[in-house]
């Protein structure tokens, strides 16, 4: 599968505000948002800044893509999904990209970034209803327990990663962090998510 491999700190500095791709590193000053809030390259911070409409809503789609770490097809195939259902297009886009798995995973602190959820899942080291679920993009339901698995119980991927997590970050979640596992109560409400975008014009976008 086709995959970004350029720094992914530079695509935190081409929109000009943190993604949260990469862990810890980001809650840190070493984050380079801290130090190069602007676009990466020779002409970064020289470059103009009048931006268009189109231009907007281009920035606000690839910042919402590269925060939830999906490419193109995948991005636009959860649009139309969202298009089709009932209520406002961008909020149910939302709340389908808040229940993908490797979301999820990261969500209950699992894993420090949605990349690394990412990966441990593929590394078979989560169950849903206490079934294997290898792949990260499936879509965690309401009442859905999710479990770390008894052989990856020890991990320091994930105890790294929960030690840095508070209880109860998220009312739609519940974590045991005893147990590892976790229970998605509820489909969040867009105003709960904590995401720092506009997914109207997204909508817009894609309704030229
Ligand atoms: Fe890099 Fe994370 Fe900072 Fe983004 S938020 S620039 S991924 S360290």
């Amino acid at each position: 599968m086709a995959r970004h491999t350029d720094s992914v700190c530079r695509l935190c500095r081409r929109e000009k505000q943190k993604l949260f791709l990469k862990g810890q590193k980001c809650y840190t000053e070493k984050c380079p948002i801290e130090s190069r809030n602007y676009p990466p390259g020779q002409h970064g911070l020289s470059r103009r800044t009048k931006i268009s409409e189109y231009g907007i809503q281009l920035r606000e789609k690839q910042k919402i893509k590269r925060m939830y770490g999906l490419l193109e097809t995948q991005f636009r195939n959860y649009f139309e999904k969202a298009n089709r259902q009932k209520g406002i297009t961008g909020e149910n886009l939302i709340k389908i990209l808040e229940r993908r798995l490797d979301n999820v995973v990261f969500r209950f602190g699992f894993a420090a970034s949605r990349s690394q959820a990412r990966q441990l899942i593929k590394h078979r080291h989560f169950s849903v209803n206490d079934r294997l679920v290898d792949i990260p993009s499936f879509l965690v339901s309401e009442g859905d327990i999710i479990k770390v698995k008894d052989k990856s119980k020890k991990l320091d991927a994930i105890h790294n990663s929960l030690k840095k997590v508070k209880d109860s970050t998220y009312n739609w979640l519940s974590i045991d962090k005893a147990s590892l596992s976790g229970t998605f109560i509820q489909v969040p409400e867009r105003a709960d998510v904590p995401l720092n975008a506009n997914e109207q014009l997204v909508v817009e976008l894609y309704s030229k």
